[in-house]
């Protein structure tokens, strides 16, 4: 940890799940008794569309009544001062990093308080239902789905994340279980990369062995505690 500039952080659900936001695995993976895999597709859209919007509306409800967490607002305060770049990708789709106030924050996997219009291509803002069938704000055409990476589809600005990969001197993956790819791959292109790799999560994930170094317990005590030593170097 002698040299870092340039630091490219992975989140996941570990970071907010302290602020009371469940994962999708959570109550067995079921949601009113469904497969969350049968609700979180294109083709249960296709199927089933009251269903997959009924599911988003309630999860884009509920988000917005939780609050930022210790975690959160550590990686608001390094991405405040860090002068190197930084790069918090994060597969949450909450808002929550960004209500803790970071700014450099790329969502993989999309976001709760976006739509998608499926018309126009246009991704408005929405923190409304959309059970109801709104008119999208940009187009007119009742055509919105909700901008959310869903199972079988492409995360987001793949490339993006690579980029910052092959500048960064450190990767850090936190409250990540290391299952989904392609972010849990990241770690392995970091250390292909020669890049400094750091595991900041509740338990040993499923690739804790390719980190050069881990640190488990409670994101809301790691990631404050780690952001002041990076700070203070
Ligand atoms: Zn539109």
């Amino acid at each position: 940890m002698s040299s870092i500039r340039n630091i490219v952080i992975l989140t996941g659900a570990g970071v907010s799940a302290e602020s009371g936001i469940d994962t999708f695995r959570d109550g067995g993976g079921l949601w009113e008794q469904h497969r969350v895999e049968d609700v979180a597709t294109p083709e249960a859209f296709a199927r089933d569309p009251d269903l997959v919007l009924r599911f988003y509306d309630m999860r884009r409800e509920a988000i917005q009544t939780k609050q930022p967490n210790a975690a959160h607002r550590a990686l608001a305060k390094l991405d405040a001062e860090w002068e190197g770049d930084l790069l918090i990708v994060t597969q949450n789709v909450d808002d929550l990093h960004e209500r803790a106030g970071a700014k450099r924050v790329l969502h993989m996997h999309g976001e709760h308080l976006n739509a998608w219009c499926m018309a126009c291509d246009e991704r408005p803002r929405r923190t409304g239902p959309l059970i109801d069938r709104p008119a999208c704000p940009e187009c007119g055409e009742a055509a919105l789905r909700p901008d959310i990476v869903w199972f079988g589809e492409m995360p987001y600005r793949m490339d993006e994340i690579f980029a910052a990969l092959e500048q960064a001197d450190l990767f850090v993956s936190i409250g990540t279980s290391g299952a989904v790819y392609p972010a849990a791959g990241f770690v392995r292109n970091a250390r292909e990369l020669g890049v400094e790799t750091l595991e900041l999560n509740l338990e040993p994930s499923q690739g804790t062995g390719w980190f050069d170094e881990a640190r488990h317990g409670p994101a809301s005590a790691l990631v404050p505690a780690w952001v002041e030593e990076v700070l203070s170097r």
